[in-house]
């Protein structure tokens, strides 16, 4: 059996307590976990804000910085095969996915890596003869970066990377589920050379240890990647600290194909919207929205292709479809589904689990039309489609909006006006025309509503790791006049 360990001021260590990991495609236990309790989050947060203040950190030029960050990518992207493999060993997720993942990870180190010597400030054009105003730009403090089981590595990337960027310290909190790569990371953190506490990684569960995190008067910023529930509890948990916060929450996005569009690509796309990753996406692109003069040739075509997906061992590179990550989860999407059938929903294919073992369940597309489906309404996170159809470009629109969520959206159509009309009507943080599933350090991510606020990706993340400090300076040698006056 492996056995992990946290990463506390740059020392490996076992935890204040243990527990299992269960291997998602066997159901047996692997692995064992380091759990950090309130005591190890304390020891983390105040070594991140030693690190913050005194040390190497605070003195290193943001070139030096930089250097750092394309040190860690460059280990990120060596060890892939390790982490992936990990990855895929600890959470279910594909190896084929994994794989691609990972290297992408190390892209967005780069990317952050080339921003950190052009976070600037600015010079006031002040209205005032005597004086030189600016501004700097300083990190925020200390950052808690709070993950979710799917893509841990890169979740925890897009907050690190602007973090650090930034000159932030990160108490980084794994999911109880799968921290297996994130622990492995911290090897490379330590590789790289950044100072001790800089970066710390922990695990444990939330009511414990993400609770005890982000309650912490020492920590500035709580940037979170999970379910709206737990969003809510987190914000709660900062009133007292008042530390800002970043949301990435969930998602019931609509995948909306028009008759004018090329189906089969449609058809590919939205297998990859919903059956990749096991569906445990939270861009999963759940609701079919089809136009009902070609719903049928569509539903043919996506019900060939789900039954052709291969289900298999998550570490065999042909394997399409894995096992879920956790039994809940797969407790979760049965309840859902079969109250989905009771309200009337039809199965077009799937909605089962797969004999054996594992926490395998079948790529599963239910037909919604006319139906109070809570297959529509609730994020499944899991491999399940729900179908519905529109008559007119309105109703399109209406059907896709009809949700508290708002991460992303997907238009399928040939005709240019009709996209640009869709575009600007659709309540979500992205629209992907004729594509799916597309993402790159450069671009902003994030939702409307109870998808979440804030974005990752882009400058502006890092931008949002700093605080502004105005500086004026007096350029005048004739002493201050009336000082009862304000200037
Ligand atoms: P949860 O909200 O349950 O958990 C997310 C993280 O928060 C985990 O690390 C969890 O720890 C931790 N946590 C749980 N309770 C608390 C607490 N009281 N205080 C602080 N931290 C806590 O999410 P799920 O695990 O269910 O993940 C799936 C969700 O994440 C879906 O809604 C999905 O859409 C969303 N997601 C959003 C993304 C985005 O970028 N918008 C990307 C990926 C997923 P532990 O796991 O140890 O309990």
């Amino acid at each position: 059996m492996q056995r992990f360990q946290q990463y506390i001021d740059g020392v490996f260590e076992d935890g204040s307590a243990r527990f299992d990991s269960l291997d998602p495609a066997t159901g047996d236990v692997w692995a064992s976990m380091p759990e950090a309790r309130e005591e190890d989050v304390d020891r983390a947060v105040k070594a991140a804000e030693k690190a913050l203040w005194s040390g190497a950190w605070p003195a290193m030029t943001a070139t030096a910085r930089g250097k750092l960050l394309y040190r860690l990518a460059d280990l990120v992207q060596a060890n892939a095969p390790t982490l992936a493999e990990l990855e895929t060993q600890d959470t279910g997720k594909i190896i084929r996915e994994t794989s691609a993942q990972i290297a992408y990870v190390a892209d967005y180190y780069r990317y952050y890596a080339g921003l950190t010597d052009k976070i600037e400030g600015a010079t006031l054009a002040i209205d005032k003869a005597d004086m030189d105003v600016w501004t700097r730009r300083e990190p925020v403090g200390v950052v808690a970066a709070i993950v979710p089981w799917n893509s841990q590595l890169f979740l925890s990337a897009v907050k690190l990377g602007p973090a650090l960027a930034a000159g932030c310290t990160v108490v980084v909190k794994a999911s109880e589920d799968g921290p297996a790569p994130l622990l492995e990371f911290a090897r490379l953190v330590h590789e790289a050379g950044f100072p001790n506490g800089v970066v710390n990684v922990i695990t444990g569960f939330g009511p414990s240890c993400g609770s005890a995190l982000t309650r912490h008067p020492g920590v500035a910023h709580i940037a979170f990647t999970g379910g709206p529930s737990t969003a809510a509890q987190v914000v709660r948990n900062s009133a007292e600290s008042l530390a800002t916060t970043s949301l990435e929450l969930g998602g019931k996005s609509p995948f909306i194909v028009f008759a004018d569009a090329d189906l089969e690509s449609a058809a590919n796309a939205q297998v990859a919207g919903i059956f990749a990753a096991t569906g445990q996406s939270c861009v999963a692109g759940s609701r079919l929205i089809i136009e009902a003069s070609v719903k049928d040739r569509f539903l043919d075509l996506l019900k060939a292709k789900a039954e052709a997906i291969r289900i298999g061992s998550p570490l065999d590179m042909r394997t399409e479809v894995g096992p879920l990550c956790t039994l809940r989860q797969r407790d979760h999407i049965e309840k859902i589904v079969a109250a989905s059938i009771e309200a009337g929903a039809k199965v077009v294919t799937g909605a089962k689990a797969v004999d054996g073992e594992g926490f395998y369940y079948l790529p599963t597309i239910l037909d919604c039309d006319g139906v109070t489906s809570p297959s529509v309404e609730a994020e499944l996170f899991g491999p399940v489609l729900s179908v519905m159809s529109f008559e007119t470009e309105d109703q399109a629109v209406q059907l896709a909006n009809d949700t508290r969520y708002g991460l992303a959206s997907g238009v399928f159509t040939r005709n240019l006006a009709r996209a640009h009309r869709m575009i600007r009507k659709i309540r979500a943080g992205i629209v992907w025309v004729n594509t799916y599933r597309a993402v790159s350090p450069i671009a902003p991510f994030g939702g409307y509503g109870q998808s979440g606020q804030g974005r990752e990706g882009g400058m502006a993340a890092a931008l949002d790791y700093t605080r502004t400090k105005t500086v004026w300076l007096r350029t005048s040698d004739d002493p201050i006049p009336d000082p009862f006056v304000m200037r």
